[in-house]
Parts: structure tokens; sequence; C-alpha cells
């Protein structure tokens, strides 16, 4: 261990007893190690001033020079604030504040000049800033520059660790470096990308001479830190590789082939014949598959997975599909048998609505191996059904499964089953990349042909009339129609209203006997649910008004449109799941999304994106630039997102670059082997010791 680096923090100077327990407490921060790795999140940069006309040029923050003209802290309803009138030989704005007024007002005198920063914000129709630092032009800090700028905490503020204190800190022990910290990455990589040194890039992130420095400090330490997880990632998923014995299927066998040559009822998309391939190549491999299908919505994920399924068969194995819901499997049942009909296999469904003599039979078939593809809801999980050999297990809409349920079904069988995982909730490839590092990942993105393109529109209340005159003539063509209500746990009394009210006017102006209405919501119970899910899919009724529980994977291929209320507050996955419902047939399909006429920049810009494409994978980046990353995974491996310094969300290029540079080392050198990389191999082994569970590196 490198001794300068890990002397403890209290030896700083200006830290001492007290604020070291603080900074330990507060920010995790022991060492001098730590605190070099307290990044600033972003800089000041005090250089120059802007002048006021500036201002609407200009984003971000900004520094003006001017004097104070007006100060007015009157009372504005129940709200106390201090707005000051600051003019410089350009123009004038307003200074504003809501808090610590007593403070900040009597260090502002009338007419006095002074150094004002901030961020402006144009309001009705001229510019503001809250909450500016202002100062004294006279007391300001001769040393002008740029300075970095950290996160702190409340606790820190109140003993000076405010960002302000911690810069002191940061940028004092910057200059103190000098050759304590060495380079980790080889001389080969340093030149490829031309990064500066790893020392002088501690340097410059803390205490920059310039902006381009500061920015080349990040991309080198961003880099570093994304290297060293994917390089994680590769070994991880190579381990387990070696650990895991798959079950080999030494050929495609001949119901897959009979299937495929004659029965096929149209032929595979080349994004299709590719996942296939793929997942081929795992099977024969003597690998355990553990395999992630992204495919937009339509896409054919079904025929790929019964395909794959048709090879365990073949292979005198078993094959098991699960889906999150009783509408989906039945589906999936109907689809399936439909599909292999001419074949001589059983098909079979088990979920929580067959019947106890049933299942017990069914149970039978299973332990004996009668049944060849089971379809199930997740009751196929449940340790009461045993199979005499699964061979691979299917998942489909994985985001509604959890971890534990899939260790489960690897307990299935004696040699674990394969595992294909399939989804249509795309995930940006750098994000896959990283959090299903220990997936192989495939990709269908093509869609069938003949598929016309769906409309989306926006529209707001006023517009209501028109489009329910839509609908009418759309169902007098014979469609059928989606009506969609959001329903969020926190406002659920007030959204049911919603959904009646709306079931109501629905009914008003669609009335029986002409029109027949299907309802369904969380509330109900399962079994009235299925029923009127069922009048809808099998068009004995032609509008549906529901919650977002028909968001996943229901095929309806008559209907064509679909109208989503409060659009606004959708995420944007959900608009996309949402949609994909209409556009499943032959006919013009329709997306309609209704919103109030006040919404949010971020919701904005989730409807435009609707309008502008259909594109899953293009919309996904758009929500994960909206959202960040540990929003759209959920908790569940946040802990993986836990990046001290890059962002998966924003750092694309430099994710793929890191990946790409990681697998060309292990390809080259698998076990790390080279006296040029020994380095990497020593800070990696002590990054994955200090994570449980992790097999070492040899
Ligand atoms: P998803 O990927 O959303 O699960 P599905 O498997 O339900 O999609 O397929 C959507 C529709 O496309 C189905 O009606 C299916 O029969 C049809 N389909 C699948 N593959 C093809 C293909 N290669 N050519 C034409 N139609 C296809
Ligand atoms: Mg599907």
């Amino acid at each position: 261990m490198n001794d300068f680096l890990s002397t403890p923090i209290e030896f700083l100077k200006g830290v001492g007893p007290q604020r070291a327990e603080l900074l330990r407490k507060e920010l995790n921060i022991h060492t001098f190690e730590h605190l070099l790795n307290h990044f600033p999140f972003r800089y000041i940069d005090k250089s120059f001033y802007n002048t006021i006309s500036e201002l609407p040029y200009i984003e971000g923050h900004t520094q003006l020079k001017g004097r104070i003209v007006g100060i007015d802290d009157n009372q504005k309803g129940k709200q106390k604030r201090l707005t000051v009138k600051f003019q410089d030989h350009t123009g004038i704005i307003e200074l504003t504040w809501f808090q610590g007024i007593k403070w900040i007002k009597p260090s502002l005198q009338l007419h006095r000049e002074y150094q004002v920063y901030g961020k402006a914000k144009f309001f009705g129709n001229s510019f503001s800033i809250p909450h500016p630092d202002i100062i004294p032009i006279d007391q300001a800090d001769p040393n002008k520059g740029l300075k970095a700028v950290y996160s702190s905490t409340e606790k820190l503020n109140s003993k000076g660790l405010h960002s302000k204190g911690i810069e002191k800190l940061t940028s004092a022990l910057a200059q103190q470096l000098n050759n304590h910290i060495r380079e980790i990455l080889p001389h080969s990589i340093l030149s490829k990308f031309q990064f500066i040194p790893r020392e002088t890039a501690f340097k410059q992130i803390h205490y920059p001479q310039n902006l381009e420095f500061a920015e080349r400090a990040k991309q080198r330490l961003k880099f570093e830190e994304l290297f060293f997880l994917q390089l994680e990632l590769l070994i991880r998923k190579h381990i387990s590789l070696q650990k895991t014995k798959g079950i080999i299927f030494p050929e495609v066998g001949s119901v897959f082939m009979d299937f495929y040559e004659n029965h096929l009822p149209f032929p595979l998309t080349n994004a299709q014949k590719r996942v296939v391939k793929e997942i081929r190549s795992d099977f024969k491999s003597g690998h355990h598959m553990n395999r992630l299908v992204q495919g937009d919505v339509g896409s054919g994920k079904t025929l790929v997975a019964l395909l794959t399924m048709l090879m365990a068969v073949g292979n005198g194995y078993q094959a098991a599909i699960m889906a999150p819901t009783e509408i989906l499997a039945q589906q999936h049942l109907e689809t399936i048998k439909e599909f292999t009909k001419n074949l001589p296999i059983k098909v079979e469904k088990l979920s929580g609505n067959v019947k106890q003599s049933v299942r017990k039979v069914l149970h039978q078939e299973l332990e004996n191996g009668e049944i060849h593809i089971l379809v199930g809801t997740h009751a196929l999980i449940e340790d009461k059904v045993k199979f005499k050999n699964l061979g691979v297990v299917v998942i489909d809409e994985q985001h509604r499964f959890g971890v534990a349920q899939r260790a489960k079904l690897w307990r299935k069988n004696v040699q674990p089953p394969h595992i294909l995982v399939m989804t249509a909730t795309p995930i940006p490839r750098t994000l896959a990349m990283t959090v299903y590092g220990d997936l192989d990942v495939s990709v269908i993105d093509e869609l069938p042909p003949g598929r016309q393109p769906i409309t989306t529109a926006h529209y707001f209340e006023e517009s209501r009339l028109k489009i329910f005159g839509f609908i009418r003539k759309e169902i007098e063509k014979g469609r059928q129609v989606y009506i969609v209500y959001p329903l969020i746990q926190e406002s659920e009394t007030l959204d049911y209203n919603n959904l009646m009210e709306g079931y109501e006017a629905i009914t008003r102006y669609f009335p029986r006997p002409t029109y027949q209405v299907s309802m369904v919501h969380g509330k109900m119970k399962p079994e009235d649910k299925d029923f009127e899910m069922k009048l809808f899919v099998e068009g004995k009724t032609q509008i549906m008004v529901a919650t977002t529980v028909i968001e996943v994977g229901v095929n309806v291929p008559n209907a064509s449109i679909m109208i989503i209320e409060s659009a606004e507050r959708f995420g944007l996955s959900q608009l996309h799941q949402l949609r994909g419902r209409v556009g499943r047939g032959s006919e013009k399909s329709y997306c309609i999304l209704m919103s109030g006429n006040k919404i949010s920049k971020e919701s904005k810009k989730r409807l435009e994106t609707m309008v502008r494409t259909q594109d899953g994978f293009e919309i996904a980046e758009v929500d994960l630039e909206l959202r960040g990353p540990g929003d759209i995974l959920g908790t569940q491996q946040s802990g993986m997102l836990d990046l001290k310094i890059a962002d998966l969300a924003k750092d694309n290029h430099l994710v793929v670059q890191a990946r790409d540079t990681a697998r060309e080392i292990l390809n080259d050198d698998p076990n790390l082997a080279k006296p040029e990389h020994q380095q990497i191999k020593e800070v990696l082994i002590s990054i994955m010791k200090k994570k449980p569970n992790w097999s070492k590196i040899s």
C-alpha cells in the first residue's frame, strides 16, 4: 500500500480530528486516497464576467459584475422573499432569495458594486437569479479562475466543509501529489486513447488549470472505472461458464427439422434466424446458456421461443415457457398448439386456474415425460412441479420476474436447464452490457415484413369529441379500441375515480346494444379480469377500458386504436409497451396520447419522443437520459451502478470503449499473466476482494 495515499485524513492540513470524524461519517473518507476519489460534479469558471445582455445565450452558471439599484423585502403572500434589482451597463435583472434573508440582507448596500454568480432563469418576461453567490467586488477573490464544486452534506456545511471548504482540502492535496500515484493502465491503452497519466488526472480533476484539462482528467478517470468494471464482468462470466456445465443438445433434432421444413407459418426474419443460430450454438457448446433476447413488441419472439424449445424436445428433453399472467400463458398455449398441431408432441398449460384434479394428472405427466412443452405462469416454478428432464426454460417478459424466481428454475433439473429470457423492454446496449454482463444478449432488431407504421398523435382535452368520432368510425369498420388510464399507487382512489368517470363517459357516448365496452382494472378479481379480457380478445366487445394491467403482451390483432389517457403520467417504456398492443394486424393503427394542457418539460419530451419514433431502442435511450439507469433497472442491480465518476447513461461511448478494450485484453491474455498486465491484475484482484461471493481469479 502506498504510504502517502493511505495516510489518515486527519493528517491533512486543515482537517484535524473533528473534521476527520465528520468526513469519515458523512462521506466515508478515511484516507488521502478516499479524498482524492471524492470527485467534483462541476466547475465554477470565474475567470471572466458575462453581461446581462448575454444571458439569453448562456446555459448553466454565469458571473456578472454590476450595482444594486433596488432592494425589496416585502412579503409576497405568505412567502417571505427578498428581491434585489441588479444592473450592469447592458441591462437589469432580479436577484431573489426565499431563505436566509436575514443573513443576506445586511450585506447588501444600494449602489455598491458586486460580483454575482448563479444560474439565471427566465421568469415571466425577464431574467432572475435565485439564490446567487454575491460579494462586494472589492472583496472578491483576486485568485479568480476555475474551481471544482463538490457535493457536501448539511452536517459538513456546519463545520465549514461546504463545497468551498472541501475544495480547499482537495486542491491542497492535489498540489502535494508528487509521484505518489502510479499508473495502472498499460502503455498501450494510454497511447491508444491519448489519456493523460493517472497522477495528472487526479491533480487536474481537483485543481484544473483550465476546462479542457478538467475534461481530459474526467475522461481518463471515467474510462479507468468502466474498464475495470467491464474486466470484472467478463471474468465473472468466464468463471460461471466454466463452473456450470451445460446440457448438450448434439443436434437440432427431428421435431425441429420437421417444423422448420414443413410447418413454418412464414419465413423467419433475418433477425429471428440470427438469434436462433446464436441459441443453437449455445446448445452445442457444453456451456450453460443464460441468454437474454431483446426484441421490440411484435418482433416475433414467440416463434423464436418455440424453435428453441423444439431443439430441446428433439434431443429428448422437456421445455417450459413461463409468462407473467394467466392471459398471456393462455395466448402462448393457443399459439404454440396451433403452430405445432402437425407435430408429434404434447403441449399443456399449468397455471393457478387449473383445477386440482387436472393438475394432479399434469404433475404426473410431467414427471414421466409425457408432456414435451409446458406453458405456464409462475405456478410452474412451485416446488411440487417436477420434470423428468427439463432441458430449457423460456421466460417471457422478464421484468415481471425476480432474480430469486429465476434461480428456482435452476433447481428443476439435476443439470440446470438452459435459460432464455425474453424482453420487449429494450435496454440500451451499453446498459445491457453492464447490468446483464453475466447474460449473453441477442437482439431481434427487425420487425416481420408488411407491418404498417402506427400513427401517433398527442391531443388535449378539447379534442375529445373529435377523437370519439374517430373511434366510432373505426368501430364501424369492425376494429377494436383500447382506452388506458393511469393507475399509480399513491393516488389510487383518485385514479380509480378517473377510470370510472371515463368509463361512464364512454358508455354514454357508445351506448349498448350498438356498442359493447369491457373494463379491466387492478381492483377486480382475477377471474373477472380474465373474463372481460376474453370478451375483448374474442371480439365480443369493441372497446376495452383498462388500467395498465393490459400492458404486457396481449395480442388482439383486430385492435387498431390505443388511446392513452393522462399520457403525461406514464413512463416512456410503458407508453411504448402500450402502443405495441396495436399495429399487430394488417390494418392501419393509431396511438393517441391525451394529456392535460399543462405538462412538465420532461413529460413533453416523452410525448414528443413517442410521436417522433416507434423504434424501441431509440425510445430506451431517451428514457435512460431522462430517468437515469437506477430508475430503469430498479434497486435490484443498483449496486452495480454505484459508479464514482462514470455515468452509464451519459458515457455511452466510453462504456463501449471500455468493454471492447477489456475484451481485447482478455482475448489476448485470459489469465492476465503477461508482465504488462500485472498492474491491471493486481488492481482487479483488490477490487474483487472487496466484493463478497466473487470467485477468485487465477
Ligand atoms: P412479440 O415479440 O411481441 O412477442 P409475437 O411473437 O407475439 O411478438 O409476434 C407478433 C406477431 O408477428 C404474431 O402474430 C406472429 O405470428 C407474427 N410473426 C412472428 N414472426 C413472423 C415472421 N417471421 N413473419 C411474419 N409474421 C411473423
Ligand atoms: Mg410476446
